[in-house]
């Protein structure tokens, strides 16, 4: 059996929207993925200060958002495990998720590569995957500290300038998102009165 190439895409997903789905569906493309696995995190430990959403409910969206692409699926292995997500546990997870052998590419905002270096044993995670890093707009391309043997492509996609931040607070402000998230995400952050405040 050919070696399979498979996308890791963790994310809070809090909610999932247009420039997520833009963005695995680029990397797919430009690194001819056959998979791209959405895994929403459990306690996300660096926004552990923030009110992110109850996990079951997150799965509930991004399984809505992913629902129309074959090529997309989800994994509950961050929300499963006990304790705070580690790249490098969520890795392991998803690579134990397939009989023969994968290749894994760890989706990521540029930007969030900046801090690569204080993450979670590293070294390791750094030989489990390749990074596919996605230039998002309005973020700097981060200046990644590539000296622990670190594998990125910087991959530029069109750009969609939308947040789960901004998401969140037009929710708040009665303005509309439509476009910014699918209609059955839209639809479910209405029928559960989420992010109204
Ligand atoms: P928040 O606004 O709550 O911080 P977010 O929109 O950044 O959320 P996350 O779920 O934290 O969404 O992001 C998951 C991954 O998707 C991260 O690697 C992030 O950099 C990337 N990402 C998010 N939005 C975009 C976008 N518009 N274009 C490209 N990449 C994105």
């Amino acid at each position: 059996m050919p070696v399979r190439r498979i996308g890791v895409f963790g994310g809070t997903f809090d909610p999932p929207h247009l420039g997520h789905l833009v963005a695995a569906s680029e990397a797919a493309f430009r690194c001819m993925l056959d998979e791209v696995v959405f895994v929403p995190t459990g306690d996300p430990w660096q926004k552990q200060h923030l009110n992110v959403t109850e996990a079951a409910v997150r799965l509930g969206m991004t399984r809505l958002a992913v629902a129309s692409d074959p090529l997309f699926r989800v994994s509950t292995c961050d929300i499963d495990r006990e304790g705070p997500t580690y790249a490098v546990d969520t890795v392991a997870d998803v690579r134990a998720e397939y009989d023969g052998e994968v290749d894994l590419y760890f989706i990521i905002g540029a930007d969030s590569l900046a801090n690569l270096h204080t993450w979670h044993r590293v070294e390791e995670l750094c030989k489990a995957v390749r990074f596919i890093a996605l230039n998002r707009p309005g973020h700097s391309r981060s200046e990644v500290d590539t000296s622990f043997g670190v594998e990125v492509e910087f991959i530029d996609m069109p750009a969609v300038d939308v947040s789960s931040t901004e998401c969140r607070q037009r929710v708040r402000n009665g303005q509309p998102i439509r476009y910014l998230v699918t209609d059955s995400v839209g639809s479910y952050i209405r029928e559960h009165g989420l992010y109204r405040g």
